[in-house]
This record gives C-alpha cells, sequence and structure tokens, in this order.
C-alpha cells in the first residue's frame, strides 16, 4: 500500500487509464516527468503546484492557479524572505502572478500565511474558522517562543532544530478579510474552484481547494506526503472523513501541503493510517496502558518510512481524548511530549 513517489511514478507509467482524456493526459505525463524538486510545478495547464523540499516541519507547499490575467494563490509560506523568492519565482513563470486577486489560506498554521502581507491588495480567504484560529498562532507569538527556546531545555532544542531556519521577525499580519464555512465556489477567469472546508481535522478550520474540470486538488495539511500527520484538532474520524471526501471527488492530482505531488493513493494510504492508529491505540488504551508508552508500544509497520514519527505521540494522545482519557496532571505539551521522543531516538 505504502508507496515511494518514485514507485508511484513507476506504477504510472505502466498504467494509462486515464490517457484518453485529453487535459488529464497533460497531467499524467507531467507527473511522471515530475521530481520532488523546489519550484514551480506545472500540474495542469497554467496551474502549478510551488515546492519545498523536505516537506519536512515548516516546508510546506503553495499553489497558483490561473486563467488569463487573473490569478489565486493557494497559501503563502512560514517567512517573508521565503515567500518573497517564491512570489518572484512565480512572476518569472507567468505574467498572471504579477497581480494576484485572491489568496486562499488552507488553515492557521503559520508555514501557511505568515507570508500573507506580501500579497498586497489581494482579497484573502478562509474558513471563519481557520481565521479565528489565526489570531491564536500569531507570527509575534511565535517569534518570542523561538527566542525562548534556548532556555527551554530539550522542548527548546527541538523547537530549534525543527523551525531555527526560519526568521519570525518583523512580520506584518495579513489576517484574512473574507470568510466562510463549509464550502465557496469562486472563479478564477473562466476556471471553477471550489473552497471546501473539513475541518476540523489537523487544525480548526482546514480547507481544501478542488478544481473539478482539472480534478487538481490542493489539500493543504490534510496531506502531508511522506510524513506523519500531526492531529492538532481532531477528531481522527473527522481527518478520516475529510479523506473520504477527497477521495470521493475522483482527482487524478493531488497536491499535499507537505511534501511531492501525489497521486489520491496517497489520500487512501493516509486514511489506512488513521483507521491502523485508532484500532491501536483503543486497543492499548483498553488495557490501562498510558497515552505515551501506547505510542512507543505501537509498531508503526508500514508507516515506519514515514519522516517526523515523533508526531505519533500526539496523534495518540488526540485518540486518548478522544476515548475519554484525562489528561494526567504531569502530561507534558505536545511540544513538550515530541522532544523527549525524538530525544530518544
Ligand atoms: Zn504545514
Amino acid at each position: 500500500m505504502i508507496e515511494s513517489f518514485e514507485a508511484e511514478r513507476k506504477r504510472q507509467r505502466a498504467r494509462r487509464k486515464w490517457d484518453h482524456v485529453g487535459a488529464v493526459q497533460v497531467q499524467t505525463a507531467t507527473v511522471r516527468a515530475m521530481k520532488y524538486r523546489k519550484g514551480m510545478h506545472e500540474v495542469a495547464s497554467g496551474i502549478w503546484a510551488y515546492l519545498q523540499p523536505d516537506g519536512g516541519w515548516g516546508w510546506s507547499n503553495a499553489g497558483l492557479i490561473t486563467d488569463g490575467d487573473r490569478s489565486l494563490l493557494v497559501d503563502t509560506l512560514f517567512d517573508l524572505k521565503l515567500t518573497a523568492d517564491m512570489l518572484a519565482t512565480m512572476r518569472r513563470t507567468t505574467p498572471a502572478a504579477k497581480n494576484i486577486d485572491t489568496l486562499v489560506n488552507t488553515h492557521a498554521n503559520g508555514d501557511h500565511w505568515y507570508g500573507n502581507s506580501l500579497v498586497e491588495g489581494a482579497e484573502i480567504v478562509a474558513s471563519a474558522s481557520a481565521a479565528a484560529e489565526m489570531l491564536e498562532l500569531s507570527p509575534a507569538g511565535f517569534a518570542q517562543l523561538m527566542k525562548s527556546a534556548p532556555d527551554m531545555g530539550e522542548t527548546g532544542a527541538f523547537l530549534m532544530r525543527i523551525f531555527g531556519s526560519f526568521d519570525f521577525e518583523g512580520i506584518d499580519v495579513a489576517l484574512p478579510n473574507r470568510t466562510f464555512s463549509d464550502g465557496l465556489d469562486l472563479t478564477v477567469g473562466d476556471r471553477r474552484v471550489s473552497l471546501i472546508e473539513v475541518g476540523p481535522a489537523h487544525t480548526a478550520g482546514d480547507v481544501v481547494v478542488h478544481l473539478p474540470d482539472e480534478r487538481v486538488i490542493f489539500t493543504g495539511d490534510i496531506l502531508f506526503h511522506g510524513g506523519h500527520p500531526i492531529v492538532w484538532a481532531g477528531p481522527v474520524s473527522n481527518w478520516i472523513a475529510a479523506c473520504d471526501r477527497i477521495l470521493a471527488l475522483d482527482p487524478v492530482l493531488v497536491v499535499p501541503g507537505h511534501g511531492p505531488v501525489a497521486r489520491p493513493a496517497a489520500v487512501a494510504d493516509l486514511r489506512g493510517y488513521f483507521e491502523y492508529l485508532t484500532v491501536e491505540a483503543r486497543r492499548r488504551f483498553d488495557t490501562g496502558m498510558s497515552a505515551a508508552d501506547a505510542a512507543r508500544d505501537i509498531d508503526l509497520g508500514p508507516y515506519s518510512g514515514w519522516s517526523e514519527d515523533e508526531r505519533v505521540v500526539v496523534n495518540v494522545g488526540c485518540l486518548y481524548r478522544e476515548f475519554g482519557a484525562e489528561t494526567p496532571s504531569d502530561a507534558g505539551s505536545p511540544l513538550d511530549n515530541m522532544a523527549a521522543w525524538a530525544g530518544e531516538r
């Protein structure tokens, strides 16, 4: 079930199921040739993924949807320099990126919106839940956290390791100025773009961006391709439902929030991961094992090759709360628990 991107590409070469459809033929050929390199990848005519290997903590993807001189940007990046570089690359790629009409933030984590202030004049769209959560995750607060990191012991060292290469100083906040719940249909020129709220799952207000005519979906962090997901909000059952909704849209390509461009099989794998983790966590919960011990005890099996495995401790903790566990008084924060996990390896 779990395949590397290379194996997936090989399989695509062998399978030409969609090749009779013109637009899809282009996409299939594109994915076949696509490598996981930093920068722009045209996933359909006039539609690009902007990828940032290695897709780990903070290294998020974005997207550009154009038609004629109209454009919609899916997400900005974690800091101003990365976002400025991305916008410059987009402008070199297509004149439609000169003035971006609409910016969609898929959710409230900073690696998807801290660069918003550089997209001047754009209408900024997010779910109402994501917009509310952004107020709690300000770049100034994040900058302060990183300044405190040297005094935070193991957790601080973990923070420095995962976020130390980003610059959170001096970021002006540009929040969404148009919000919605459930869904919102937009157009970019003549192109149809549907925003679908699938959260709470990864965060409080996750949105996926669906291009029904091109059968492309920008998933935000509903899909980490090649890495463990992290359940900041949950419930996990809602994340499984989000996978089902994506699969029901029958996309040809999915652009994940992190990692290389994927086929829908990657979404099915993620669904399987959550089902597996739910069963394994429940089994241990029923025997009275602690969440922290359960996270260490579960054999990750087919998912052991995924990166950022410290996230398992957060995901199991979230499942335990869903099962009705009380949070023990000595339980650390998610960051503390991941730092401890990472420190043991
Ligand atoms: Zn992210």
